[in-house]
């Protein structure tokens, strides 16, 4: 039985802790030690691994801090990348992981786009994504293309609709005034942005979202809606007719300039 918690970062991080039974946790891209330490040491939680998915530093930069800071054996495991040296384990989509440390396996899903070697975690249901798909939205193309951002999605919206989705921001909210600009006929968006929105006058975090929820919802795993690809054509003045990536294509560039 695994505990899952967030725990907030910078301005809208979310450092996501996972811990068993017996107390060990790992933490999923640290991007700062201080607000991990203070969280393990009032939940009296032993860390015992990092589980990393992409290079950057508002995701790893709290790694060598937290190393130093504990005697204990803390295991690395993140993507094949020369950005982050602290890794003890790289790890693909080619083998499942075992993480010893914590007695589960853990299924690693290769989500080029955001960065090239984005990794994704999908542990016992839950799926930690980075900064690949965030509630109602997906992460900027930095180093993939669109088309390896898109196919990385798809393989997300694959899985079981249950799946539990935590992202590594809390962005939902300007994500969701987003979406209905591009689907405002959506009506489950639209009951979406009222309780998100309720949400976050109380302060309250909006996470974790499910495969289910985002398919309902986040406007780039809905591609294929004929009022997205319409929104899309409006805006950027296309005269053809689109086809679900270069609509994907088109909304992430609009996105951009939001
Ligand atoms: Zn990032």
């Amino acid at each position: 039985m695994l505990t899952i918690q967030p725990i907030p970062a910078f301005n809208d991080n979310y450092i996501w802790c996972i811990s068993n039974q017996q107390k060990q946790a790992v933490v999923v891209d640290p991007g700062s030690a201080v607000e991990v330490i203070r969280f393990l040491e009032k939940q009296q939680l032993v860390l015992v691994g990092i589980l990393i998915t992409h290079h950057h530093a508002d995701h790893i930069g709290g790694i060598e801090e937290l190393l130093s800071s504990y005697d204990t054996n803390i295991q690395v495991y993140g993507p094949n990348s020369k950005r982050i040296p602290q890794i003890t384990h790289i790890v693909d989509d080619k083998t499942p992981i075992f993480i010893n440390e914590l007695g589960v396996s853990a299924q690693v899903i290769n989500v080029t786009g955001h960065t090239l070697e984005h990794i994704a975690y999908l542990i016992d249901g839950n799926l930690f994504c980075g900064d690949t798909l965030f509630s109602g939205g997906c992460g900027r193309i930095f180093e993939g293309t669109a088309e390896q951002m898109f196919t990385s999605l798809e393989k997300l919206s694959a899985l079981p609709s249950a799946t539990k989705v935590f992202c590594a921001h809390e962005y939902t909210l300007s994500n969701l005034t987003f979406a209905l600009m591009a689907e405002p006929s959506n009506s489950l968006l639209l009951d979406y942005y009222d309780q998100v929105k309720q949400q976050r006058q109380n302060n309250e975090i909006t996470l974790p979202s499910s495969i289910g929820k985002e398919l309902e919802i986040n406007p780039f795993l809905r591609c294929d809606q004929a009022e997205i690809q319409s929104k899309v054509s409006t805006k950027f003045n296309l005269s053809t007719s689109l086809d679900t990536i270069d609509c994907f294509t088109y909304l992430r560039k609009w996105k951009d300039i939001f």
